[in-house]
């Protein structure tokens, strides 16, 4: 592994050259950094000339990395490749003070590496993995001590905490219900503890080893830390979705997607999303950097992606496994508070409250006796009478009107129609005793005049 405790190496170029890197590769990988750090790819000659005065001055960056609830999955992202990466040879110009997985020496020795190195000051912390703090903080013991006594006390004399990947982000994993160990992010921990250290966010599950040696390179050389958005992320790598540079969105764009693996639209590479492809919602540059030194990446592989770069720094009750989860499904959780549920579920739970509202409306109906006809026309209503106009009076007349014509013929408001039959026949000069079987051809061709006539309650 390239990253070592040991700062005495020979110089950038002869190793670049021992390895089988030309100077063309190492400016091609300059270039990448520029653009990552926010600069053109015409910068790449002087981030490579800012590399080797760097490393010629022999002033490596102190950087301490701890280890909080992880898999150890970012580590192995930037250590377990087969052969050295130029990533790993622009590490070696940090001076990597302690890290409790790729460390030789433990225990005690490392416990006071890292004590030396907070004296010494001038570090920057990265810190992988989540923070459980639940039990006061006895969820996770390193050297004798808590966890996050030893996270709170490196990161508070720190210049600035990177917290690499999506665990370090948000809780991750760790966080993901039920969260018994009340996981959470390196930016909501300091926060709460009122730690104002600047954290950078550098999400994703492994977080690529490119973004981290990016942000390290220009806080080594440049001395500051990339402009961050709001979630901390590093604006140039995280400010475009997934699905912005996405190689399938062309077959998004016309409509061809994938809705089975193994089918023959997997075979010709159509879009994935209806498999639940997040890369609309994910705002990573996985497109543009890759992983497996630019090998190939998720969607790439043929797998969708699940959004793991899908943060929410403040808020590890909505990280980015619960808002995810289940992967390969196209539906998301909506969630209210501490309440999860799929949206099929708010539609069932919708649909129900919407059938008994009717039920329970057609049952008030039935009791009120207004079902049969349909609603009665009722004398002038107390709020009329209170507050009407002079129509609302009128329309209230007029239905009183109408009440005198039933009572007239002995029949109930509910028989309105059956009233309305008995006066066309008396129109028509026919029996009214005969209305039932009665129908009247002009009342059916004018529905209308009809029905305002009756409103007028015009008997004749
Ligand atoms: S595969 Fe995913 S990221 Fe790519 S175009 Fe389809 S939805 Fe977008
Ligand atoms: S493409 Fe999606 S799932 Fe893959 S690493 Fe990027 S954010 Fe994570």
């Amino acid at each position: 592994m390239a990253v070592q405790l040991q700062t005495a190496h020979a110089s950038l170029a002869e190793r670049l050259e021992a390895r089988g890197f030309t100077r063309r590769d190492f400016l091609k990988y300059c270039g990448s950094l520029a653009v990552m750090l926010g600069l053109s790819q015409a910068a790449a000659p002087q981030v490579a000339e800012a590399l080797e005065i760097g490393e010629k001055s022999g002033k490596l960056l102190p950087v301490i990395w701890m280890e909080g609830g992880s898999c150890s999955g970012c580590t192995e992202s930037l250590a377990q490749t087969n052969t050295p990466d130029i990533a790993e040879l622009v590490l070696e110009t940090i001076s990597l003070n302690y890290t409790e997985t790729l460390s030789a020496a433990a225990g005690h020795t490392m416990e006071q590496a890292r004590k030396d190195t907070i004296e010494a000051g001038g570090y920057v912390l990265v810190y992988e993995g989540a923070v459980p703090t639940a039990y006061d903080g006895n969820v996770l013991m390193v050297g004798g001590e808590k966890g996050i006594d030893s996270l709170a006390e490196t990161a508070e004399k720190a210049n600035a905490v990177i917290a690499l990947g999506s665990c370090a982000c948000d809780g991750g994993w760790m966080a993901a219900r039920p969260n018994d160990a009340a996981s959470m992010g390196v930016q909501k921990f300091l926060s709460d503890k009122g730690i104002d250290t600047p954290v950078v966010n550098i999400p994703c599950c492994p977080a690529n080893p490119e973004w981290l040696v990016a942000v390290i390179v220009q806080y080594a050389l440049m001395g500051t830390l990339p402009e961050l958005n709001s979630k901390n992320e590093p604006v140039e790598m995280f400010n475009q979705t997934v699905h912005d540079n996405c190689p399938r969105r062309g077959h998004f764009e016309n409509g061809e997607f994938v809705y089975q693996f193994g089918s023959a639209e997997e075979a010709k590479g159509y879009c994935l999303y209806p498999l639940g492809c997040r890369g609309p919602q994910t705002f990573t540059n996985c497109p543009i950097t890759r992983w497996n030194r630019s090998l190939s990446w998720c969607v790439e592989a043929g797998a969708p992606c699940i959004g793991c770069g899908n943060i929410n720094p403040m808020h590890p009750q909505r990280n980015w496994v619960d808002e995810s989860t289940p992967f390969l499904q196209r539906h998301r959780d909506i969630s209210l508070g501490d309440f999860h549920f799929q949206p099929p579920a708010a539609a069932l739970a919708f649909t129900v409250l919407v059938v008994g509202v009717l039920a329970v409306h057609a049952v008030g109906m039935k009791v009120a006796g207004r079902v049969d006809g349909g609603a009665d026309f009722e004398p002038e209503r107390r709020w009329d009478v209170k507050h009407g106009t002079p129509a609302a009076h009128e329309a209230g007349a007029c239905a009183a009107k109408l009440y005198d014509g039933l009572d007239a013929e002995g029949l109930e408001p509910k028989n309105i129609k059956r009233f309305r039959r008995i006066r066309e026949a008396k129109k028509a000069g026919l029996d009214p005793k005969a209305a039932l079987g009665f129908k009247v051809e002009h009342a059916s061709e004018e529905p209308a005049a009809a029905n305002d006539d009756a409103m007028k309650g015009g008997e004749e």
